[in-house]
């Protein structure tokens, strides 16, 4: 027969955290805390695999299970010395829901159920507090009636006040015995009215009525809509436990309260929680009385601490909390009640803390021997550092929300409104701070978005350009803000009913994706003494290399300054964008041959060069891949009368010429269109200026402090679809090459590699290899391109293609697996059977995203590059994926289940 229950309290329990899926996390851990000998209320957990036999057989109860909770209930009776519905000693019993992962809130409870006219007498009389037993007694019926009859809860809570209005008093602690009892009558009586039958005095029927509102809840709106939202399985189901209730509000000697293992903000070792004497475990979150801290020290609210109101149970709490922190290894978020000064463990969990407090926690348990340094790196979730590196807003400050976004950038800053590019770049230049608004970006935004504090557009998505530039330099930005309308024309933004203009004040909440209306303070990040600690035990065991997508010195010093190995990808184009360079630029694009071109070019060589000796000098000998020009080159085109007037003036030709070149370069599907290195192909011209610029830089950096001297020149052509294309243009770079070597007498040792951002590419890795010295892939065009999706128009439908379920997450920020995977997977086993120890790499947004990062772990990749700011995210997701890939997965332990909050 199936044993559906689990007994648990009086210091034993049958089941333990080990079966964690049968008992649910509070189960679990009630069990763990019997075994453990501390004091928990007797009680059984009703297992998840009753759910599912509740929900298989049309939610009927299987006939063996009356039994096996008649024999639970007596386990409970006999450990707790009372009868349920003994009206002379009566037992009262919680029921709560407790699922394998922890979803507060989300499902049902019912407290104090026992209770009737007689047991509610009794218990009066047990207790010699009536006030006491008929308040118990009117909160049953208010939870009872709400959770298991469908009564209203507001319902009972309006004859609530109407009573407290006819007394005349304000507080339910005003409400006398007889008080409650008239209220219990009014209560009744609104059952039988509404339904027709009156409220259960059978205290079996009670718990049987309970027991199935809790399973049933399972499928309720709210717990299913968090399933969906946290992935969880329905399968899971539930698990119910059903323990003896213990009593905070029995006088000045009882207490109930939430207690962590160390401070959950900072991190410091210290028992940190709320308590409130004479109170049940909901008056403490209501909110209606101010909860006292625990501890004496740093609190200050004026009312005594736990420490000095009742010093035994404040001492016994602190063995109780170190024996769970050293059984659990992690901080502990405990519940607690104290009746009739007796403490009684409620429940224990992995507490919730701040990046920074994780961070210190984990530190201080390698140092006080409770962790290993491997275990550690496994404690912190990757995308939590993010919190570190980027000012935040004070979490303290009023937030009026204008609108909502993707989170493409993290961070927060705040500042005047401006719409567009020169203005952000002039007012800056001034010394202001500016948020710029666009509907998009694009290219030619480079330098407004660099002279802007942060960055919102209406449009676009995780992978647009605003989001992989901003993140890039570190500016909180928002995409895809689709209810935002930004008027560039008449200078305003508007929605939700709001119009601001420019020079208005904003904050952008990049880590939210919220733009708020005004200035809100923000806190500049500290990289503590525990940052750098924890990060050197990560690369101490991690295997993939961390590079850095990044073109200028500013990036690239913030990549270093974050610990990255290189940079995995410069994007020459951005170089351009300089409005020193752009007409030179334009001259070279609307040149008619190529000696026209080779001209401009040649303005642009000692700049490009520059570029270059300023990017080698700070990654001092590190591995520098530079890709070689990518965008269609209309994207350099100048926009509107004054631009063409511009380029018309330093070329000599007429506006007419300038604007038909223009019209002559326009695409209608660009990004399918004239770019990477099929620009190459059709103008060599600006490769081989490339080439020659990466070349002589290297050459002058050495002569002139040795450093590039040893630098690995990786030369990266964009786009190829397969070896013809490679194979002209490594010729073109072994050309220009020997040109140098001619000229100089040597030439800095390079490789030339490949972007794999194709399919075609990925299909075609084995020719490839033949030429290729690496691979590194381009997961955003790869994405775009295998999905058919546009990485820049995505937004819009992406919210419903992740909430049918067609993607678990926006593929632009999470590998797809299943299809771009295999092509990338494909891809290296074509590559390096091909060319053995072929290096391989992935410079697209997804080099920065801890579950893609492990998926590249497994497919043999050499290194990830993502922008500066998700270096030490890369550098610890490329830890646990070495971790993971040692030991198997970690998430079956007991610990790691109750580290998981569950
Ligand atoms: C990519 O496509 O993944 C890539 C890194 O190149 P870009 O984002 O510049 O197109
Ligand atoms: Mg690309």
């Amino acid at each position: 027969m199936t044993e559906w229950l689990k007994t648990f309290g009086g210091g034993t329990a049958e089941g333990s955290a080990e079966i964690l899926d049968l008992l649910g996390g509070k189960g679990a851990n009630l069990a763990e805390m019997a075994n453990l000998g501390l004091p928990v209320p007797p009680g059984f957990t009703v297992t998840t695999e009753l759910c599912a036999a509740y929900y298989d057989d049309d939610k009927r109860f299987p006939d063996s299970l009356s039994e096996q909770i008649e024999a639970g209930m007596q386990h409970i009776e006999a450990a707790a010395g009372a009868g349920f519905g003994d009206a002379a000693n009566p037992l009262l019993v919680s029921v709560r829901s407790g699922s394998r992962a922890s979803m507060p809130g989300m499902m049902d409870t019912v407290l104090n159920l026992g209770l009737n006219d007689e047991t509610a007498a009794g218990l009066a009389a047990s207790t010699g507090d009536a006030r006491f037993a008929y308040d118990s007694y009117r909160r049953f019926i208010q939870m009872y009636g709400d959770v298991v009859l469908g009564v209203g809860y507001h319902e009972f809570e309006d004859l609530l006040e109407r009573a407290k209005q006819g007394l005349g008093v304000q507080l339910d602690t005003d409400m006398s015995a007889d008080d409650w009892q008239d209220l219990i009558g009014q209560y009744k009586a609104m059952v039988v009215a509404r339904l027709d039958a009156p409220f259960p005095e059978d205290v079996g029927e009670q718990l049987w009525g309970a027991m199935r509102a809790v399973f049933d809840s399972w499928m309720n709106r709210r717990a299913v809509t968090y399933r969906r939202l946290y992935d969880i399985p329905e399968s899971w189901g539930t698990a119910v436990n059903i323990q003896a209730m213990v009593f905070g509000n029995m006088g000045e000697d009882c207490a109930t309260g939430v207690a962590f293992t160390r401070n959950p903000a900072s991190g410091d070792k210290c028992i940190y929680g709320e308590y409130l004497i004479n109170a049940q475990g909901e008056d403490v979150v209501a909110g209606i009385r101010t909860p006292q801290p625990l501890s004496a020290i740093g609190e200050g609210t004026g009312a005594p601490a736990l420490e000095q109101a009742m010093p035994e149970i404040y001492a016994e709490l602190g063995r109780v909390s170190s024996r769970l922190e050293s059984h659990y290894r992690d901080m502990q978020d405990i519940e607690f009640t104290v009746q009739k000064g007796k403490l009684w463990m409620l429940q224990t969990r992995a507490g919730k803390r701040t990046a920074a407090a994780a961070l210190k926690i984990a530190v201080d348990m390698v140092a006080e021997g409770v962790l290993d340094e491997a275990t550690a790196i496994t404690r912190i979730e990757p995308e939590t550092l993010e919190q570190l590196l980027h000012p935040r807003l004070d979490p303290e400050a009023p937030r009026n929300v204008i609108a909502r976004g993707l989170p493409a950038s993290p961070g927060a800053a705040a500042g005047q409104l401006v719409f567009s590019s020169e203005r952000a770049a002039d007012l800056a230049a001034r010394g202001e701070a500016v948020i710029l608004a666009r509907p998009e970006t694009s290219p030619e935004d480079i330098h407004g978005m660099h002279a802007a504090r942060a960055v919102v557009t209406s449009r676009g998505g995780m992978t647009s350009h605003a989001a992989v530039v901003a993140r890039g330099m570190g500016r909180p930005c928002i995409t895809g803000a689709t209810e935002l309308r930004i008027d560039t024309d008449g200078g305003t933004i508007s929605a939700a009913g709001v119009t601001l203009g420019e020079g208005e004040l904003v904050t952008v909440d990049g880590t939210r994706g919220e733009l708020l209306a005004g200035e809100i303070p923000t806190i500049e990040p500290v990289m503590s003494g525990a940052f750098a600690t924890f990060m050197g035990w990560a690369d101490g065991i991690r295997g993939l290399a961390v590079r850095a997508n990044a073109e200028t010195p500013a990036d690239a010093a913030t990549a270093r300054k974050f610990g990255a190995e290189g940079i995995g990808l410069c994007r020459t184009e951005h170089m351009f964008f300089d409005s020193t360079r752009i007409v030179t630029m334009r001259e070279m694009i609307v040149a008619k041959d190529s000696d026209g071109r080779r001209a401009a070019l040649a303005k642009l060589l000692p700049m490009q060069r520059q570029d270059f000796v300023e990017l080698f000098r700070i990654m001092a000998g590190l591995p520098v891949t530079i890709r070689l020009l990518d965008p269609p080159l209309h994207e350099f085109l100048p926009h509107g009368e004054a631009e063409m007037r511009e380029v018309a003036e330093a070329t000599g030709l007429p506006v007419e010429e300038i604007g038909a070149r223009v019209a002559q370069l326009h695409e209608n599907n660009p990004m399918l269109g004239h770019r990477g290195c099929r620009l190459g192909i059709s103008y060599p011209e600006i490769y081989e200026m490339q080439v020659r610029a990466i070349f002589e830089a290297a050459i002058d950096v050495g002569e002139s402090d040795g450093s590039a001297a040893n630098a690995a020149l990786e030369i990266m052509i964009p786009l190829v679809m397969g070896a013809p294309e490679l194979r002209i243009l490594k010729d073109l770079v072994d050309g220009v090459a020997a040109d140098i070597n001619k000229a100089r007498g040597a030439v800095p040792a390079y490789i030339v590699g490949t972007m794999i951002e194709l399919p075609c590419a990925a299909l075609r890795a084995g020719d490839i290899a033949e030429l290729a010295g690496f691979f590194s892939f381009g997961t955003n065009d790869l994405t775009q391109t295998a999905l058919g999706i546009s990485r820049d128009d995505s937004a819009s439908f992406m919210d419903s293609y992740v909430r049918h379920g067609i993607f678990a997450e926006d593929p632009f920020a999470s590998l797809d697996r299943e299809g771009v995977g295999e092509l990338i997977e494909t891809a290296c086993q074509r590559g390096r059977a091909a060319r053995p120890g072929l290096k391989l790499g992935v410079c697209g947004e997804h080099g920065g995203d801890p579950a893609s990062i492990h998926f590249f772990q497994n497919c043999g990749l050499d290194y990830v590059s993502c922008s500066p700011y998700r270096v030490p995210i890369a550098r610890l997701a490329a830890a646990q994926a070495e971790l993971r890939r040692r030991r198997g997965p970690i998430a079956g332990t007991a610990a790691e289940k109750n580290r998981q909050g569950v």
